[in-house]
């Protein structure tokens, strides 16, 4: 099943039980008219009428075509707000959440991609999971990755040469309560972030105010062990913040 199924499963799941809920109570309104059942069947009317056209838009996002800047941004809002319950639908139905959260990101990369930024190097923070270190490495480059001794055997050799090049605070954070502070310490104008598909949208979903682009790690030795990435996606995102390209 694509990404995009997955996420419209989910949708259409949650779709049908508004659906339901509202005939019921067209019913009970029918038996015994009532105002406050009157608006509430107003307003399920007009969350499916908001959830067909934001599906739609998700659609045209994902699929590359063109989409206006404040429809993506309205959307983005409208999927961020009712993202727990689109997972939580995709967990009872036995979806596939991390599909689901590929859409999620991949909207919100589009809508980033779709302003114009000029940072400096310094205003950009490349935030790294722990597991892209090599498992076996004795270097501790979570306190900075000036530590790497730049073997080449993982991506921090790669990363830490990116920081140096670009003038960019790269840091590798051991979980999201690291990742936050960091973000809190180093005021960054833009952040980029590199994950799994659950960590990158809980990062994007929480991270106001600032872009928060999301570049998902590689898993070649399955989840959280000796993860890679693909160093000229950060580095595009790292050009493309300083508006570069
Ligand atoms: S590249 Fe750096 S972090 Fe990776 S294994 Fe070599 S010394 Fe360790």
């Amino acid at each position: 099943m694509s990404d995009f199924r997955k996420y419209i499963s989910s949708i259409g799941i949650i779709s049908a039980i508004i659906i339901v809920i509202t005939a019921i109570m067209a019913v009970a309104v029918m038996k015994k008219p009532a105002v406050i059942i009157i608006s509430v069947i107003a307003v399920m009317i007009i969350l499916i009428a908001l959830l067909s056209a934001s599906t739609v838009i998700t659609y045209l996002t994902v699929a590359d075509r063109k989409v206006p800047e404040f429809l993506m941004k309205i959307n983005l809002g409208l999927v961020k707000a009712v993202f727990p319950l689109i997972t939580v639908m995709a967990d009872i139905s036995g979806i596939d959440k991390a599909g689901i959260r590929r859409i999620f990101i991949k909207l919100n990369n589009r809508y980033i991609k779709s302003l114009k930024f000029s940072f400096d190097g310094e205003d950009i923070l490349v935030l790294m999971p722990h597991c892209i270190q090599l498992h076996s490495c004795r270097f501790k480059v979570t306190s900075t990755i000036e530590n790497c001794a730049r073997c080449g055997l993982c991506n921090i050799s790669e990363l830490a040469q990116l920081g140096d090049e670009e003038g960019v605070k790269i840091f590798v954070a051991t979980g999201g309560t690291l990742a936050r502070k960091i973000i809190v310490d180093t005021r960054p104008k833009a952040v980029i972030a590199v994950a799994c598909e659950r960590d990158l949208t809980s990062g994007v979903r929480e991270v106001r105010k600032i872009p928060v682009y999301g570049v998902f790690n590689e898993r070649p030795n399955g989840p959280c062990f000796d993860t890679r990435v693909n160093i000229d996606d950060v580095r595009n995102a790292v050009r493309f913040f300083k508006g570069n390209l």
